[in-house]
């Protein structure tokens, strides 16, 4: 539930407190009398007073000498001891005798004609403006969802925060992307300066990253640094009922940012709103975001960008947006918030601890390297939950033991949606990405290196090795081809020499590979055996092209069979190759791995030197036997005795797992 209608359900609740607190106060004065009580009761002279109104009969009672004439408990009830008269009140009844009775009591009565004022504020106003304050109540909670009661009126109002007093200060570890941003910060904050000088100015930034790197919070220190308003909205905040709801929105959110400017409009999960258009044909409401897209492409080419508004949007989906949005004058300046290396988790977990009382002894450094690919917001997590932890064993500060426990929670929690890896799947991710990028970095046809990382990204790739094509390319030549496939074995090949073992995280690599031999095979007639001949895929050439339905291929059943063959020997040959190359470079292959251990991420250029240097690799040296690595000579930094042998490792994180459960390495 949003914050602002907690609020509200708050007065509710208090209001609905003072008025039974108001009804028990008043109603202690006056007793609720049944009728034949209160006709005894008038016979006995004890009424001396009396209202008598349409529906009910008020009045007050001697309290004295009515012990006598009712039952004990309804005396407790109305009679108190230090009152002679209390207030009572009963309901009417058609009693034609009325009169003659009150007259024969000796009480004193009025009739009270009924207001009709009263009666109608209380029969019917009442019980509508409570239905009324119930349904405004209602309709505020849902139009957190839909917005059906404010149509066109955008939200932003409400959103926007004048300064957000978040600076970069209070970012960390997303270097890159901060360098960025820095720019566009100075220019909100001189807008003229740039106008002068007739540069043009950035209208949009996209700050694309998986959820947690701290794209809202970059979006809020460039509002904070600038010192300028910032209004915010979620992508699927636009996503409205009603067509034309959502347009309306993003046009009155660019007419207010405009009035404020200089200032920030930050769109939140723009994937929400600005999916490729026509992706899902045939279902109604689409129209409705179509719309609201539109008008935010109207709106983004038609601001004034002189007068200072940038519009900034966050996306953990880049891939799935609408190219229309990331056109030049529009999205154009595309910030990447990846996830944080080694280096980077111990800034961000530096500034979360700043709140927080450590214990000497707690090294974060230590922390962040058993934590890869923890994104910004787990770090702060692990950091807030750890301070509970000491908390609650009643601790004066956070111990090394409660960092230790919380990120064990922390990554039990991220092991149920993504990927963590074990020292020793890390240790296989290092050879394989160093494997990818010594054979990329040892081709002269292959794009150069940028840079390897162990860092896992997303679900699916445990590591990435990131080349940089030289330019746009439109052909390729067989040359190319072929270190491409070189690049996508080398990752199989690398585990293969340096652990004597392959694993499973191949396979991605070996689809590719075989895709690109087949293309070469059948498409570009640049296999050896089967010549220049062009051969259709089936589905290609199935005669109505329905999609799923896949036909035979228009080739021979022992055409097909020599396809697979040539597709294989250009595997083969391609397998010996790479084979060669990283034996040969094996003091490099140990080192990057070595290195990608420490640091995890390791840029192009050591690459390059490492393959330039090739180090002497010592075939005896020591292995690490949780992760595989080879250990530099001569002292071995970490050790642990087992069983009377010594057993050395490259980091405080395997000899860590080894200490949990050493019998599950001592065998290798
Ligand atoms: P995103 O928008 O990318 O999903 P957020 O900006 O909402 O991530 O981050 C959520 C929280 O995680 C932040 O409020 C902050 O406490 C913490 N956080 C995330 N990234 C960082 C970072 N780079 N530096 C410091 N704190 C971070
Ligand atoms: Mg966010
Ligand atoms: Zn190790």
């Amino acid at each position: 539930m949003h914050p602002r209608h907690r609020f509200a359900l708050w007065y509710a609740v208090l209001a609905l407190f003072a008025f039974t607190a108001l009804q028990s106060l008043l109603g202690r004065h006056r007793e609720t009398i049944a009728y034949s009580e209160f006709r005894t009761l008038v016979r006995a002279g004890k009424v001396t007073s009396a209202l008598i109104e349409d529906r009910r009969i008020s009045g007050l009672l001697l309290t004295e000498g009515i012990d006598s004439i009712l039952p004990e408990e309804r005396v407790a009830a109305i009679a108190s001891e230090d009152e002679k008269e209390h207030a009572f009140v009963t309901s009417r009844m058609e009693d034609p005798e009325l009169v003659a009775l009150l007259d024969a009591g000796g009480v004193r009565y009025v009739r009270r004609a009924s207001n009709p004022w009263a009666s109608a504020l209380l029969g019917w106003i009442l019980p509508f403006g409570l239905i009324f304050g119930v349904w405004m109540l209602l309709s505020r909670r849902m139009s957190a969802h839909s917005g059906m009661m404010s149509v066109g009126r955008s939200k932003a109002k409400v959103y926007i925060e004048e300064r957000t007093g978040i600076t970069f200060d209070d970012v960390a570890g997303v270097d890159e992307a901060r360098a960025e941003l820095v720019e566009i910060v100075d220019f909100l904050k001189r807008p003229d300066r740039y106008v002068r000088l007739g540069g043009t100015i950035p209208r949009g930034a996209l700050l694309a990253g998986p959820p947690g790197t701290g794209k809202t919070l970059l979006a809020k220190a460039v509002a904070g640094e600038a010192g300028v308003p910032f209004f915010s909205l979620t992508g699927s905040d636009f996503v409205e009922m009603f067509v034309g709801v959502g347009a309306a929105r993003v046009r009155d959110l660019f007419r207010q940012a405009q009035e404020k400017a200089p200032s920030i409009i930050f769109i939140d999960e723009l994937d929400a709103l600005g999916k490729a258009r026509g992706t899902t044909p045939g279902i109604g409401g689409h129209d409705e975001r179509e719309q609201t897209l539109n008008q935010l492409l109207a709106e983004m080419d038609g601001f004034d960008s002189r007068a200072g508004l940038i519009v900034v949007a966050a996306t953990n989906r880049p891939e799935i947006l609408d190219p229309a949005l990331l056109r030049p004058g529009r999205f154009d300046r595309k910030i990447i918030v990846d996830r944080p290396d080694l280096l980077g988790r111990a800034a961000i977990l530096r500034l979360h601890a700043r709140g927080v009382k450590l214990a000497g002894a707690v090294d974060l450094d230590a922390v962040a390297a058993r934590t890869p690919g923890f994104v910004g917001a787990d770090l702060a997590n692990l950091v807030n939950e750890a301070a509970l932890l000491a908390a609650r064993a009643g601790k004066e500060a956070v111990e090394p033991a409660d960092l230790d426990e919380a990120v064990d929670r922390v990554v039990s929690g991220l092991e149920r949606r993504s990927r963590v890896l074990s020292p020793r799947e890390k240790g296989i991710v290092a050879y394989h990405e160093a494997g990818h990028a010594l054979v990329a970095a040892s081709r002269e046809r292959a794009d150069p290196v940028a840079k390897v990382s162990i860092i896992p990204r997303g679900i699916a790739a445990l590591g990435y090795t990131q080349q940089q094509p030289l330019e746009d390319r439109f052909l390729m030549t067989r040359e190319e081809i072929l270190a491409r496939i070189d690049v996508l074995l080398g990752g199989r090949v690398a585990e293969e020499i340096a652990l004597g073992d392959v694993s499973t995280g191949a396979a991605d690599d070996l689809r590719r590979a075989t895709e690109l031999a087949r293309h070469m095979v059948t498409e570009f007639g640049m296999g050896s055996a089967l010549g220049l001949v062009a051969y259709p895929r089936a589905s290609q050439a199935t005669f109505l092209e329905m999609p799923g339905v896949v036909g035979p291929p228009p080739y021979g059943a022992d055409t097909a069979g020599r396809v697979d063959e040539e597709v294989r020997h250009t595997l083969d040959e391609a397998q010996a190759r790479v084979t060669g190359s990283l034996r040969s470079l094996r003091g490099a292959l140990e080192d990057l791995a070595r290195r990608l251990m420490e640091q995890e991420v390791v840029d192009g250029e050591t690459v390059r030197g490492l393959v330039v240097a090739n180090p002497v690799h010592d075939e005896a040296a020591e292995r690490d036997p949780v992760c595989g690595m080879r250990l530099p000579a001569p002292t071995p930094p970490l050790s642990v005795r087992r069983g009377g042998r010594q057993y050395h490792f490259c980091s405080a994180e395997c000899r860590d797992a080894f200490d949990r459960d050493p019998d599950r390495f001592t065998i290798r």
